[in-house]
């Protein structure tokens, strides 16, 4: 089955009015693929400027966390259901520097998962692993401890909703990207998990994305690989280069 190719940028705690609307005035008038599925994820603050300046089809916008409570007295957080009301319709979770800087759990990460999925939102759901636990040889164990905590969570049509990004934590922000075969690797045993742990028809179907100092340069090399389906891409989605790296398949 073909799956439909997805590069997301994450902006992370970066921009301003003016930088964000001149990175959609980009998307808006580039010549995209038109079969790739793109989002963008500002700063929560820029999300409905992002959503009201953008026109370009088959572009979205996407949180960048949500809070796995409907509402109430959890200062600074914001829910699916705010999300849902801004016409927000993807959130990025798990992602590792809320792992690792701000203590988000393998648990609480696919409770949040199945939370925005119940709520009506896609996620992007990041994994992947420390230098150390590559250096120790734990990488697929770690990846597979976090899909057990997300399988214990989610069900049937909830995969349907769920794009996998594989983003290694020392290739994130360093410049040290994978190698196409260090990453190609890891896709194929998280698809050779999802077929052996939920089904053939979600293994088949699921986007498994590569983030981790993506470029414009490195993407065309990654994006051939048969279990690589796109990109999360951080430092480079603030960049013109964006467009390459979402057109790396051209
Ligand atoms: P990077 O970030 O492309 O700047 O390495 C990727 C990510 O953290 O999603």
């Amino acid at each position: 089955m073909a799956r439909k190719f997805f590069v997301g940028g994450n902006f992370k705690m970066n921009g301003t009015k003016g930088s964000i609307k001149s990175i959609v005035k980009g998307l808006n008038e580039a010549q995209l693929d038109s079969n790739v599925e793109v989002v963008i994820a500002p700063p929560s603050l820029y999300l409905q400027l992002a959503q009201a300046e953008l026109t370009k089809a088959g572009v979205a916008v996407s949180a960048q966390n949500v809070y796995d409570k409907p509402n109430g007295a959890y200062t600074g957080e914001i829910s699916v259901a705010q999300l849902k009301d801004s016409d927000i319709h993807w959130t990025i979770l798990g992602h590792s520097e809320r792992r690792t800087l701000l203590g988000e759990t393998d648990e609480v990460v696919a409770s949040k998962t199945k939370v925005a999925i119940d709520g009506g939102l896609s996620v992007v759901w990041c994994c992947g692993e420390s230098l150390e636990e590559r250096e120790g040889g734990n990488t697929i164990a770690v990846i597979e401890r976090q899909l057990s905590a997300l399988a214990a969570k989610v069900s049937g049509a909830d995969w349907a909703k769920i794009v996998i990004a594989y983003e290694p934590i020392w290739a994130i922000g360093t410049g040290k990207v994978a190698t196409v075969e260090q990453a190609q690797d890891v896709h194929a045993a998280i698809r050779k998990w999802l077929r052996a742990n939920v089904s053939d028809a979600v293994a088949d179907a699921t986007r498994i994305l590569y983030g981790g100092s993506v470029n414009g340069k490195n993407c065309k090399d990654l994006a051939k690989e048969q279990d690589i389906d796109g990109f999360l891409v951080g430092g480079a989605s603030l960049k013109p280069e964006f467009i390459d790296i979402i057109n790396s398949n051209l």
